[in-house]
């Protein structure tokens, strides 16, 4: 079945307003999902950075991960998670029991570059980019194990930070806090594919 064309941003908690604003320029038509039913024709779905347990309780609260599951399920939504994000589209979450929509063979640890140094800026090698992306990682998660179908697409020091699937994209910091639109523009791409 083919995807929508319209992107959403889950809009529980966090920093969805500058993923809106980053789909915007790359000239994505970007919607707030708030409720199941603003799933309507979405083809992609962002899940920002913020508080992974905050997203976590409201997309239960509201029936969204099980309406996530179900198109991501029948081939017509691919997801991205950003930080809080990538945590809640995680298989398993490392020393903690907290409410995620767990399809994507990864595992993370949250909080994994200390608690001293919250928040840092990095220089990254992706693969399939020609020049570095600028990384801004602010109490990030990282992929600590990627399952057989997953390519690991960036690593910092060493430590798994973009873990890609065919549908699903795991980010451990922040692309929409930066000008660089590369990883808006190919996330939308793929979806008219
Ligand atoms: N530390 C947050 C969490 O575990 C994620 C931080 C972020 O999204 N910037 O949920």
């Amino acid at each position: 079945m083919s995807k929508g064309k319209r992107v959403g941003v889950l809009a529980l908690q966090g920093d969805f307003r500058e993923h809106k604003q980053m789909l915007e320029r790359v000239g994505a038509e970007a919607v707030e999902v708030r409720l199941p039913a603003h799933l309507e024709g979405v083809g992609g779905l962002i899940v920002p950075g913020g508080e992974s347990t905050t997203i976590g309780k409201l997309a239960r609260e509201y029936g969204l991960d099980e309406a996530v599951a179900e198109r991501y399920q029948r081939g017509e939504l691919a997801i991205w998670g950003t930080c809080a994000g990538a945590i809640w589209i995680a298989r398993e979450i490392l020393d903690y029991q907290q409410p995620h929509l767990g399809i994507m063979d990864i595992a993370v640890r949250r909080n994994a570059f200390g608690r001293q140094v919250d928040s840092f800026e990095a220089d990254l090698e992706i693969t399939g980019f020609d020049s570095p992306f600028h990384a801004i990682f602010i109490r990030a998660p990282e992929i600590v194990r990627v399952g057989e179908c997953v390519e690991v697409r960036s690593r910092y020091q060493g430590r798994i930070v973009f873990a890609a699937a065919a549908e699903l994209w795991a980010t451990s910091f922040h692309p929409e806090l930066t000008g660089d639109t590369r990883l808006h523009r190919e996330f939308v791409g793929k979806l008219a594919k």
